[in-house]
């Protein structure tokens, strides 16, 4: 394994992977190690958590406690610079426009942008992921940052956990089990969700909100549990397992797979 595929799945409960009934699921952690009960952190909204996994430091430190994006203060780098000074192929694909301040202008080789308020996120999804796909097929690149958007969405309009969120988990995961199916074995998968939800919101400190799922996928691992995994500690993993440094800054530490 030299590269990473990075898929989050907005407001994806742990317990939501069960309930949801795909069979790729049990599939996946058969080959993987896990933390189903990791922590992101507060405030437990999408772009503050967005901006903490890919800076490896909580949202005091990165400034960006809302969902609008302000320029870093004291500016850390986040995984894409990282891996762009060592020399590495970053790609994002994403359906939540908000999340193009991710990275710095000339991190990226590739990024793409299909609009969830547009298509709607039950199609923007799988067209996102054919994307993905088809990137990775011709051009290999050794970072790839896949974002679905759906669940949050389901999520917000009809409640956390119920019926219509569950198929939003379980459409997201035919979108997981379609781009694995195809991957060269060279690719660390990393599925995990920016937090959980409770009710038809989040962003409180509440364990519904807090505790997302982190699952490293690869068909050679062994399945084992982990415990104690944070969402800071994913990009020093990405960039160990690609050889790169780690910014000075980053509060996160590598997990052991
Ligand atoms: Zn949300």
């Amino acid at each position: 394994m030299n590269k990473v595929l990075l898929i989050l799945v907005d407001g994806m409960r742990p317990d939501s992977l069960d309930a949801c009934g795909h069979p790729f699921v049990g599939e996946m952690l058969f080959h993987s190690t896990y933390d189903l009960a990791a922590r992101t952190v507060m405030p437990s909204v999408t772009l503050p958590c967005h901006m903490s996994l890919f800076h490896s430091v909580d949202p005091e430190r990165h400034g960006i406690l809302t969902n609008t994006y302000v320029p870093q203060v004291r500016p850390v780098r986040g995984i894409c610079e990282v891996l762009r000074a060592a020399g590495k192929k970053c790609a994002m694909f994403y359906n939540w426009e908000e999340l193009k301040d991710l990275s710095r202008p000339d991190s990226l080789t590739y990024g793409c942008y299909i609009s969830g308020h547009v298509y709607g996120y039950e199609e923007a999804n799988p067209r996102l992921t054919a994307e993905a796909k088809r990137y990775i097929a011709s051009d290999r690149p050794d970072f790839v940052f896949l974002y679905l958007g759906w669940t949050d969405a389901a999520g917000h309009g009809y409640g956390w956990m119920g019926d219509e969120y569950l198929r939003s988990v379980r459409g997201s995961w035919d979108c997981i089990e379609s781009i694995c199916r195809d991957l060269p074995e060279d690719y660390l998968v990393v599925v995990t969700a920016d937090h959980g939800g409770h009710g038809r919101s989040h962003g409180s400190d509440l364990p519904e909100d807090m505790t997302i799922p982190i699952i490293c996928w690869n068909p050679a691992l062994p399945s084992r549990k982990a415990e104690g995994w944070r969402i800071i500690d994913i990009a020093p993993t990405a960039a160990e397992l690609l050889g790169a440094a780690p910014d000075g800054d980053w509060e996160g530490k590598p997990l052991t797979l």
